[in-house]
């Protein structure tokens, strides 16, 4: 299976959002590819609607861990689950660094996407300074522990994604060889946190150009893309190029 997970981010309003997923409703796919979108939480009741018979999923970018009460601002794991989405991103870069997201936080953020019964994508990475420091796979394990550890999957599906986050939105991508590397690094240490195969995905400057050097090597098993998968020419383009 190969996954191409798009993350439109603070990109797109409400109209673009369900415009966009009016564009991608007609691409069609074999079983073995899953296609995915994570609007706002503005536009995710029609865009779920809109992609209803589509091979899109539909996922929020990130989730409020309390159940239900007075959150200013958050809307919760179930609230997304009800309104008919499958899948959140948690623990994104930017949730991380510029919401200033803790390690503790992204666990309890997981502990409840998977009590809501939706499907999480774990994004884990790297700064530049952990690079240069020799610090990847410290960082990585230390993330992975913290958000694993302990946890009770109770069947829930897991996906991970690997994104450096010196990667992300900078045009300057962990070129695939590296990508692969790191990734059976992750993938030897999630054994110990789930007996079940997780999939793990590169995320980071990922556009029609570059799409195919990663899906093609048999350790990435997808990709999940930023600001290319916020227009239509370029994520139709991005899909082609990877299906083809
Ligand atoms: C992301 O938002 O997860 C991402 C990888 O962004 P970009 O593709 O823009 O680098």
């Amino acid at each position: 299976m190969k996954y191409i997970f798009g993350n439109w981010k603070m990109y797109l309003n409400h109209e673009e959002s369900v415009g966009l997923a009016n564009v991608l409703k007609e691409i069609k796919v074999e079983d073995d590819v899953k296609l995915g979108v994570f609007p706002s939480a503005l536009a995710m009741s029609d865009v779920v609607q809109t992609m209803k018979e589509s091979s899109f999923v539909v996922g929020s970018q990130d989730a409020g861990f309390p159940e239900k009460g007075a959150y200013t601002g958050l809307v919760s794991a179930q609230m997304f689950k009800d309104s008919g989405c499958t899948h959140t991103l948690v623990g994104h870069s930017e949730r991380r660094h510029v919401f200033g997201e803790t390690d503790e936080d992204v666990r309890k953020k997981l502990e409840a996407s998977i009590g809501a019964g939706l499907v999480s994508v774990l994004c884990i990475g790297e700064t530049k300074e952990d690079r240069d420091n020799d610090k990847t796979e410290y960082r990585l394990k230390k993330q992975l522990m913290k958000a694993l550890e302990g946890l009770e999957f109770n069947g829930a599906e897991l996906i991970l994604a690997y994104e450096p986050v010196w990667a992300i939105g900078t045009g300057d991508p962990c070129f695939s060889d590296e990508a692969a590397r790191v990734i059976n690094l992750i993938k030897e240490d999630i054994k110990q946190y789930q007996s079940q195969e997780v999939p793990v995905l590169y995320g980071g400057s990922v556009s029609e150009d570059n799409v195919v050097s990663y899906v093609s090597l048999p350790e990435i098993d997808g990709v999940l893309v930023g600001g290319a998968s916020s227009k239509s020419d370029t994520f139709t383009g991005l899909i082609n190029n990877a299906v083809t």
